[in-house]
């Protein structure tokens, strides 16, 4: 059944708002922070309200309570991912903490100088700074793959760096943040590993538009947030395979991840815990869970299908604009995000432009200025959508990015 957002909207209480300009808004910023259903505030507000308390080291009813619904969050979000095991599920500040974790954790017991990590030249800055920092450490070194023509990377090009450069690691993302194209993550990490390379994909912009299986990808390590899933700010998620996350040594150290501390020295307790040093995201966890139910209720299927559907709306529409150039495949091959530039015009006065008519996008390099720079570009603005936005908002964006062109260019 196709999803009517004008159903879903009500469920999202800041959808109601106007912004500055008194314009009703129509929030197009989702690849950087979704909203968050009253589901998700009531479980968070439920929380402090009525059962907050450390969690794992009391030994009273509060304390037992908020332990049960930290660890209740970790068994919905291993079902949300396709886990094997709790064990399995590592929450995270984010994907930024999650990529640094395997980064200093797998990446300093495994890398050494010489070794090659392979990304894409598509990789947000979460993606590429960690590696880098990783190379200044050990002598490692960070190489990409270059896009194609059509915003998109062939398969022979993965091939061909995958047996020329033997990474140890590759590095992608399941759909980028500024183009919108979804890569074959299956495909690639069936690739990298007949090359012998352990794969870490980014699911950040997947994880909020797309039903993940981590089985079926047998990716080594997937990582995502939870902001961008409806879910709270503070938290994400780091699966790992058991085995892998078992072999390697904590990030963090302090109270949680221990077994024993003496004078000498410590042991690491096991897992997940071993990842989760100090106090966790509590009441982060909880609203996770309740983001991937709600979610889940709606339907990611459905969802990926709306976003789909105002994904070709919009970038059908700005391609006939003069002057538009969109950054980024058809929208076959890509999810819900359209980046675009106006010639003459700063992606900075289109954003603010369109603010004026109540229209919030981003602009700017979107934390991904390698990106920009093979494409030529400094800037760009992006408008991405997500379950309740509608086709008559794609019309207010179209129509502002047409005032814009007229008044800036
Ligand atoms: N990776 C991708 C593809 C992203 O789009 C983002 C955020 O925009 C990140 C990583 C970083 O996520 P966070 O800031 O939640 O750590």
């Amino acid at each position: 059944m196709p999803l009517d957002p004008h159903s879903i909207r009500p469920d999202f209480p800041i959808l109601k708002r106007e912004t500055s300009s008194g314009a009703p808004l129509a929030f197009l910023d989702n690849a950087a922070s979704a909203q968050r259903p009253q589901v998700v505030i009531d479980a968070i507000s439920d929380c402090y309200q009525r059962y907050y308390a450390n969690v794992h080291r009391g030994i009273h009813t509060l304390s037992e309570e908020s332990t049960a619904a930290y660890e209740a969050a970790r068994e919905t979000t291993r079902q949300f991912v396709g886990a094997q095991s709790q064990t399995e599920i590592v929450f995270a500040a984010g994907t930024t903490a999650a990529i640094n974790t395997v980064a200093h954790s797998w990446g300093g017991r495994n890398l050494s100088a010489g070794d090659v990590i392979l990304l894409t030249i598509a990789e947000h800055h979460a993606n590429i700074v960690p590696w880098h920092q990783l190379a200044e450490r050990t002598g490692c070194r960070v190489e990409f793959l270059p896009l194609g023509d059509d915003f998109t990377i062939d398969d022979a090009v993965v091939q061909s760096k995958l047996q020329s450069l033997q990474p140890k690691l590759f590095s992608f993302a399941s759909s980028s943040n500024v183009l919108g194209t979804n890569f074959p993550v299956a495909r690639w990490t069936r690739m990298a590993h007949d090359a012998g390379a352990t794969v870490l994909v980014d699911a950040a912009q997947g994880a909020p538009h797309q039903a993940l299986d981590v089985q079926q990808w047998d990716a080594d390590f997937v990582v995502f947030s939870g902001h961008k899933i409806c879910g709270p700010t503070g938290i994400g998620v780091l699966y790992g395979k058991e085995t892998l996350l078992d072999a390697m040594p904590p990030f963090l150290g302090g109270g949680g991840m221990i077994d024993r501390v003496t004078t000498a020295g410590f042991s690491p307790t096991g897992l997940p815990e071993k990842f989760e040093a100090g106090t966790p995201p509590i009441t982060e966890a909880i609203g996770l869970a309740a983001a991937m139910r709600y979610l889940q209720s709606v339907g990611l299927e459905a969802i990926e299908a709306h976003e789909h559907l105002l994904c070709q709306a919009a970038d059908t529409a700005l391609r006939n604009i003069d002057g538009v150039q969109i950054l980024g495949p058809t929208p076959d091959k890509k999810g819900g995000i359209v980046s675009f530039t106006v010639d003459g015009v700063h992606a900075h006065d289109i954003a603010q432009w369109l603010d004026t008519r109540g229209v919030a996008v981003r602009a700017g390099h979107h934390c991904a200025m390698p990106l920009h720079e093979s494409l030529g570009k400094t800037a760009s603005a992006r408008a991405s959508f997500y379950l309740y936005n509608t086709l008559e908002e794609v019309d207010r964006l179209i129509e502002a990015v047409k005032e814009a062109r007229d008044k800036f260019a």
